[in-house]
Order: C-alpha cells, then sequence, then structure tokens
C-alpha cells in the first residue's frame, strides 16, 4: 500500500459518513436530493457537522452568515502568529434533484483527511480548519455562493436579506425561523482573516478526468459567467379567436432568444443555457401577455460571453424585450504557487478550468490564496442523481487531500 493509500480506518470512517448522509434530503420520487439552505434538511444536516467534528473534539463556530467552521489547533493564535491556517471543505447543501456527492464530497473528504493526518501522527504547525458553506447552490434563493459571498462582502448584506424564495419568503426571514440573526448578516473580517489558504475538493462536473484516465486533478480556474432577465412583452388573448397576424405573442420573443443563444454560444465558444422560464398568464388556451427567462452564459473568455449576450439582445430587440443583467463573475484564477504546488505534489495532477461557480472561486476573488482539488466523475453529469464517483476515486480524493494538508500545514510557506 503507498503512502497516498487510505488506511482501513480511514475508508471505514468515509463509508460511515457517506452512509449518514445518504437519506438526509432525498427525495424518493426523483432519487435527487433537496438539501436547501434555512430547512429542516439543512438543520439536520449542521447537526451532522457539528456531531462529527464534537466527535473528534473540534471547535465548530459559525460566521456572520451561518457558514460552519472546525478548527483543529488554536485559529486565532495563528493569527497572531502571522500564520493563519488551512482550510479545506466545502458545502452541503444541494440543487433541486441533485447528485450526491456535489459538495458533500469535499467535507466528508476534510473530515476524513483530518482522521487520516491525526492516524499519522502528524501534529500540524498551522491550524486545521473545515467549512461547511451554507446555501452554495443558490437553489432556494437564486443566488450561488450566497454563504461565501456574504461573508467575503462580494454580497451586500441587504441585498442578500432581501432574496425572496418561490413562496415569497426572504432570506432574512428564513434565517429568522431558522433561530438565526438575519441582522448580524455581513463580511465577516474575524473568519477571514482566520483562513491562510483554502483548498476545496469537489466530484468534477464534467469529464477531463475521466477521458485522461486520471482520479484526481487541480482546478486552474474558473470561466466568467453571468446571468441575465430577459423580459419578452405580448399582449394576451383567446388562442381560438385572434388570427395569427394579430398577435403579440411574447412566447415567439421566448422561441428566438433560445435558438439565438444557442447559435451564439455555438459561435463564439461559449455555453449558454435558459433553464427557467415565467409565463403569463399561463393558460393552454391564451397567448402569453408577458414571458420572463433567465440566459445562463459563460465561457473561457469574457468577452466573448458578452458578445454571447449581444448576440441575444439584438435578437429579441425586435420583439421589444429588455435584457437585464441579473449576475457577473469575472473570469478567477486560483493561486498559481499554490495550485503548482499542489499540482506537482500529486504526480504531475493535470489542471482543469471549469464552468462551474464554487464557493473556492469567492473565496479566491476575495484575496484568499486557493486551490481545487477534482474528482473523477466517470459519468460527466452533475446536478443530478446520475452524479458519480466511485468509492476508490472518492478514497483517492481523500488521499490526495491529506497529502495536500499534511504538506501546507507542515511549512508556512504557502
Ligand atoms: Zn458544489
Amino acid at each position: 500500500m503507498s503512502s497516498r493509500s487510505a488506511s482501513g480506518a480511514t475508508m471505514r470512517a468515509f463509508h460511515r459518513m457517506w452512509a449518514d448522509l445518504e437519506e438526509v434530503g432525498l427525495d424518493g420520487s426523483t432519487g435527487g436530493y433537496r438539501r436547501f439552505a434555512w430547512t429542516r434538511t439543512d438543520h439536520d444536516l449542521r447537526e451532522w457537522f457539528a456531531g462529527e467534528c464534537a466527535a473528534r473534539g473540534l471547535d465548530v463556530t459559525t460566521d456572520r452568515v451561518g457558514n460552519q467552521w472546525a478548527w483543529w489547533g488554536d485559529p486565532d493564535a495563528a493569527v497572531a502568529a502571522g500564520e493563519p491556517g488551512v482550510v479545506v471543505g466545502s458545502h452541503l447543501d444541494s440543487v433541486v434533484d441533485g447528485g450526491a456527492f456535489d459538495g458533500p464530497l469535499g467535507v466528508v473528504s476534510g473530515l476524513a483527511a483530518i482522521d487520516a493526518l491525526r492516524e499519522r501522527g502528524v501534529v500540524p504547525r498551522r491550524p486545521v480548519g473545515l467549512v461547511s458553506f451554507v446555501d452554495e447552490e443558490g437553489a432556494r434563493f437564486g443566488t450561488t455562493c450566497a454563504g461565501s459571498r456574504v461573508v467575503t462582502g462580494s454580497l451586500s448584506a441587504d441585498r442578500a436579506r432581501a432574496l425572496r424564495d418561490a413562496t415569497g419568503t426572504t432570506m432574512a426571514e428564513a434565517i429568522s425561523r431558522f433561530g438565526g440573526r438575519p441582522d448580524d448578516l455581513g463580511r465577516d473580517d474575524e473568519a477571514l482573516a482566520r483562513v491562510g489558504a483554502f483548498v476545496e475538493l469537489h466530484v468534477e462536473q464534467g469529464r477531463v478526468l475521466d477521458v485522461l484516465g486520471r482520479p484526481v486533478g487541480v482546478g486552474s480556474d474558473i470561466w466568467p459567467h453571468g446571468r441575465w432577465r430577459i423580459d419578452v412583452p405580448g399582449m394576451a388573448n383567446h388562442a381560438g379567436t385572434t388570427a395569427l397576424d394579430e398577435r403579440e405573442d411574447a412566447m415567439l420573443g421566448l422561441a428566438a432568444a433560445v435558438i439565438a443563444a444557442r447559435q451564439a454560444a455555438q459561435e463564439r465558444g461559449c455555453l449558454a443555457t435558459v433553464g427557467k422560464v415565467d409565463v403569463a398568464p399561463g393558460g393552454v388556451n391564451a397567448i402569453p401577455s408577458s414571458v420572463t427567462c433567465w440566459l445562463d452564459a459563460r465561457g473561457p473568455e469574457a468577452s466573448s460571453v458578452r458578445d454571447v449576450v449581444d448576440d441575444v439582445r439584438d435578437v429579441v430587440a425586435e420583439f421589444d424585450a429588455l435584457v437585464t443583467e441579473e449576475w457577473w463573475d469575472a473570469a478567477t484564477s486560483f493561486d498559481d504557487g499554490l495550485t503548482r504546488r499542489i499540482a506537482d505534489l500529486l504526480d504531475d495532477a493535470p489542471l482543469i478550468a471549469t464552468g462551474a461557480g464554487h464557493d473556492a472561486g469567492v473565496m479566491a476573488g476575495a484575496g484568499v490564496p486557493t486551490a481545487m482539488v477534482f474528482v473523477r466523475n466517470p459519468t460527466g453529469v452533475s446536478h443530478s442523481p446520475d452524479e458519480w464517483a466511485t468509492t476508490d476515486d472518492c478514497l483517492a480524493g481523500v488521499a490526495a487531500l491529506t497529502a495536500v494538508v499534511d504538506d501546507l500545514v507542515g511549512d508556512c510557506a504557502a
């Protein structure tokens, strides 16, 4: 067995934790997970995380937005000494009917890595932190990485508090009902100062590693991406009595937008998706009086992504539609030195760029030296019950994360 293989105890701990989480938030009818922020399921996941940390003697604190941080070692003494800790972790929430791996793999692997380090008798020179970010997927309030964005200040407390879920509940109300304090929301410099480096392990959301035949890779950067709302006006009328040339059918603008987005993305080497639509009045026999849809666009170059949106804007202008930017994240590069160091450590692990957003991207954007480790997903599918990683690959991920933390906490150069 190589030094990179998980020991029997680590394997057993990994399996037990994975089994613990298997039923939490599982929807029996779809086979997918519904783990949304500030719900009963979120509560259960937080209790589970706190319990696992307590069982390891790790102190858990909650920051101003509700992200959970566990520490092995004293993070504040390390800040005072000018050598803040090395943090691993990810998130436990899911999209609607998400898979089991996106998020939890990073949290469970972090716990297993701490077990493995202890088993080896490692005494960290810098504290080791484990974070579970709240509301990464934005499944409930529509804004991804809300926990990391608020804590780093890139999402203002006022804007976060006012976000509404599908039932009209604001984030502030949801946090209150959860027993939290929405007034506390805001950038948390104390929590951030403790993070000297952040490494997020995540299941790959594509098949690059599968094609390369490698179980583990390292993130290079996150593509620039954004979200735009497209409002198409129309006029409601009877589907059976209104002549075609007398209609102002908002749905035609939607159709044009979807086709234009696809075409522009193809021409410009980007990705574009229209995945959410609101139609009014929403009757089978009524001509739509308005359609609102959301365009998600991403690509390797910011200018190309902007060009895709401009192309769509030009096409829908013919329908008097309005295109409004709701969110824009510039490209995020992970820390060069840290990334190279990790790739070298992991036998020249391949570097992977990703179009998916992550808390790691938000942390990197806030100036925290950050890196990502990806675990092979043979289906390439994510945000779906088909998301997958073999147990061997998950354990290879644990071993990789263990090696990374071992390397970093023994040396303050990171
Ligand atoms: Zn994720």
